[in-house]
């Protein structure tokens, strides 16, 4: 038996690989570009590609690999083997991934939807770890979710649980990228929070980014750290949607911990501060004392981890 997963995190812009030991410490990692609207082929051997690399640049080499995980965006099906629909990836449809991997390479494969992936790396050995429950939002151009029940992972009865960026918090809010109005994501994910950044600019008030051309979150971050009003305004309205999503989740699950990552989370507490706030006003008593709401420990790692993490947990190697 082997002492190392590779754990594979599959994104619409970057695909990464690592090997993970036990303890989920990452020993050698690779990362290339990917294009996004590249076909399925092309995207699956650049997959079959990366795991030989990153093998064959680690010492103890392939023999030591138990198996593999990955990690992708999208709908995983109910048994955990199909990508069936990858908004990230358009063209990836109904894809037997798991199978193909693990054929390959002649190792056991796991398939995980990305953001569970990373809330499972999360609670394995980062911000969750001490936790039995845990819900993980991760905030950037998009919202995503995952969720850790009594030490597991919950996907739901038809693996599409988790969808924290499509919770509704105003009826006839503004138009969300799953087609429904007023979705979190649709005010608190950076894609969201440049869009209602540009309406204040509009409405006349004075910023330093008026003349700045393209926004992006993390100008409007770094504007706000330079004292920018209505960057600061902008970034402490976007706490306060999290806050209320937040406090949705306390409500319904009482997690004992809540993490946040995504690139989002670079305005640090510029934006935990009115998450905080709004807990404090809005949540059930005990829920609001007892929750804690951090931020990632493993960041961008996660992903990899995750999913290595996932595999070891399936052959119940570890956690
Ligand atoms: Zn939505």
């Amino acid at each position: 038996m082997g002492n190392y997963a590779i754990g594979i995190d599959l994104g619409g812009t970057n695909l990464k690989a690592g090997i993970v030991d036990r303890d989920g410490k990452i020993h050698h990692r690779l990362s290339i570009r990917t294009d996004n609207n590249a076909d399925p082929q092309t995207i699956s051997n650049q997959i079959f590609e990366l795991i030989a690399k990153v093998g064959a640049g680690f010492k103890p080499a392939l023999t030591n690999i138990i198996g593999i995980g990955l990690g992708s965006p999208g709908l995983v099906d109910k048994k955990g083997e199909t990508i069936l629909f990858s908004p990230n990836l358009p063209l990836w449809r109904n894809i037997p991934i798991k199978r193909m991997v693990s054929e390959r390479f002649s190792v056991p494969c796991v398939l995980e939807n990305d953001a569970n992936a990373a809330a499972w790396g999360e609670k394995w050995v980062g911000a969750g770890r001490e936790a039995d429950s845990l819900v993980m939002l991760t905030i950037g151009t998009g919202i995503g979710g995952g969720i850790v029940i009594n030490k597991k992972l919950w996907r739901g009865v038809n693996n599409v649980a988790a969808e924290i960026g499509h919770m509704v918090i105003q009826m006839d809010g503004p138009k969300c990228s799953c087609g429904n109005c007023g979705c979190i994501e649709a005010y608190a994910s950076a894609t969201a929070m440049v869009r209602r950044f540009k309406e204040s600019l509009k409405s006349g008030v004075p910023s330093s980014l008026k003349d700045a051309g393209e926004i992006t979150a993390k100008m409007i971050n770094d504007a706000a750290l330079q004292g920018d009003k209505v960057s600061l305004d902008i970034i402490k309205e976007t706490g306060h949607y999290l806050g209320v999503a937040l406090v949705n989740i306390m409500h319904v699950l009482n997690p004992e911990v809540i993490v946040l990552t995504g690139g989002m989370i670079g305005s640090g507490d510029l934006l935990m501060n009115p998450i905080k706030q709004v807990i404090k006003e809005k949540a059930f008593e005990a829920s609001a004392k007892e929750t804690k709401i951090v931020f990632s420990q493993l960041g961008n790692d996660a992903g990899i981890i995750g999913a290595a993490g996932c595999l070891l947990n399936e052959l119940e190697i570890s956690v």
